[in-house]
């Protein structure tokens, strides 16, 4: 008898959905103070395709409850720090999302970490709690019997994860994801009690730091699998100049430790679709950039000189080298350039950047503050995007500038390295170049990028084929969800 073979068209896949738990202080679209929420928030997008669903968990901020669609009680925490804590699960756009309701520790005014410029005094317990929430959620499983397979934790403010769930019994496995070791969440030992720590865990081989307790080391020392965002700045923390005294814990976790590139929401930014925008465009049809940027200069009250429109769109901190620009503009000015940023940060750097605009009067303009339609325009209506980083884990801004046709000059560091090929170098590397890397970060060689850039400027085709190799290149999450994927499925048990 002839054997039949069933078409393999009509097997039916297996479908898995991996559950995993992601721990953040911030997401967008709910709360956001940088990149750290963009990462959180565009990561189960990216990754549901690949068979991971990813429920986020952060702080209830005011705000946030209402912000979620059909919130349902998914987890009582009990009491702790001083209030009841209620973890309710709701949607956020396509996020599925669990919001820490305690409103002892994050019904504030103020930003998410402090108020007038001061942190608030018990960010130790605020962000103890949203670890330990976390981390019972994980073990003990939420309504709708929920355990994960994994759980990723996010920065200092998720660091004590991991070591939870290994003193905890060790049962459910974490990736903790360091997007910027400067911040470091130290707390005094006498709150190893407080903060549910084991007493014998208080060493240097564990959690003690200089004297001192610190989350971002005990992700560091706990999780299965630490990542950065970006194979350079996973070198660069190797370093004390980047380091920030962390070099030596990095080093120990050796193969274990590992740099993945940001991606960004490619539907939340894109030229053809921003709703943002004054006018649409894309490769095919570059039009719609033109008029973006005249709307640009006009709402900044700033006359088109005919040259390149730079824009920065940052926070105004020591991080981010506001002050080795105004040193360096004399090039982009010559070129009759204009310098257009919008910023919020330390007041000496506000400060900086007011005498500048009155030191120059119609060539920069600044908005203070933080706006995100308005930081949409201006990438949009950039003709070049300053990132002059000092340190720089991945940076998203030059990230956005290359999908907008919007060329990055930035310096050469962490992600910012790995991101943008510089116009020269580009002509030995064999890859296109996207646009002005400079080194060492300092005025003169920002200064000599400027120069660089406003020359091919004004070569049209030139300035117009760097464009288009930014915006031809791929700056979805998809290529590093798919190694996110991969660390994930290396740490679990998990067999078909
Ligand atoms: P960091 O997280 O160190 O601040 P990133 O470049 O990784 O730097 O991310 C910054 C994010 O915050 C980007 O999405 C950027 O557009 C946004 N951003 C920064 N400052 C402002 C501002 N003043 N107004 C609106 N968006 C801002």
């Amino acid at each position: 008898m002839k054997r039949t073979t069933r078409p393999k068209q009509l097997s039916r896949p297996k479908q898995y959905v991996r559950q995993m738990l992601s721990v953040a202080s911030e997401c967008v679209p709910l709360a956001k103070t940088g990149g750290l929420a963009d990462v959180v928030g565009a990561l189960p997008k990216a990754l549901e395709p690949l068979g991971w669903h990813q429920r986020v968990l952060i702080p209830a901020y005011p705000g946030v409850l209402d912000s979620l669609d059909k919130p349902a009680l998914a987890f009582d925490g009990g009491d702790l720090y001083g209030g009841h804590i209620n973890v309710y699960r709701g949607t956020a756009g396509d996020i599925d999302v669990m919001a820490m309701d305690a409103p002892h520790l994050f019904s504030r005014a103020g930003s998410l970490y402090g108020y007038g410029g001061e942190a608030f005094g018990d960010n130790v317990e605020r962000f103890a709690a949203l670890s330990i929430i976390a981390a019972r959620i994980a073990i003990d499983g939420a309504a709708g019997e929920y355990h994960p397979e994994v759980v990723h934790a996010h920065d200092w403010q998720a660091g004590w994860v991991p070591a939870y769930l290994k003193f905890w019994g060790n049962l459910v496995p974490s990736v903790f994801t360091i997007h910027n070791v400067a911040f470091q969440g130290n707390a005094s030992p006498h709150l190893m009690g407080e903060l549910q720590l084991p007493a014998s865990e208080y060493n240097s081989e564990s959690l003690e730091y200089y004297g001192q307790l610190s989350s971002l080391k005990a992700g560091l020392v706990h999780a299965n699998k630490v990542t950065t965002v970006s194979p350079t700045y996973a070198r660069e923390l190797l370093s004390p100049q980047f380091g920030f005294g962390m070099e030596g814990v990095v080093a120990s976790r050796g193969q274990d430790m590992s740099g993945i590139v940001n991606g960004i929401d490619t539907k939340v930014w894109d030229p053809a679709h921003d709703i943002h925008l004054k006018r649409h465009y894309h490769l095919g049809d570059m039009r719609g950039k033109a008029i973006n940027r005249a709307h640009l200069l006009s709402e900044f009250g700033v006359p088109d000189s005919g040259g390149p429109v730079a824009v920065m769109v940052t926070r105004l901190t020591y991080q981010k080298g506001i002050d080795l620009v105004p040193g360096a503009l004399g090039p982009l000015f010559d070129a009759g350039g204009t310098l257009l940023v919008l910023g919020s940060g330390d007041a000496e750097y506000e400060q900086r950047l007011q005498t500048l605009v009155a030191e120059h009067p119609g060539q920069v303009g600044l908005r203070l503050g933080y706006d995100e339609p308005l930081s949409h325009r201006m990438i949009a209506g950039g003709d070049v995007i300053l990132v002059p980083s000092r340190f720089e884990p991945c940076g998203l801004t030059q990230l956005y500038g290359l999908r907008y046709g919007t060329v990055p000059v930035v310096a050469h560091t962490g992600g910012l390295a790995d991101t943008v090929m510089d116009w020269d170098a580009a002509k030995y590397d064999g890859t296109p170049a996207t646009g002005f890397v400079h080194t060492p970060n300092n005025t003169d060689s920002l200064r000599w990028a400027l120069s660089r850039m406003s020359g091919v400027y004004h070569n049209r085709r030139q300035f117009s084929q760097l464009r288009r190799n930014g915006m031809s290149k791929d700056v979805s999450w998809q290529p590093s969800a798919v190694k996110y994927a991969a660390l994930y499925e290396s740490i679990t048990n998990h067999r078909e």
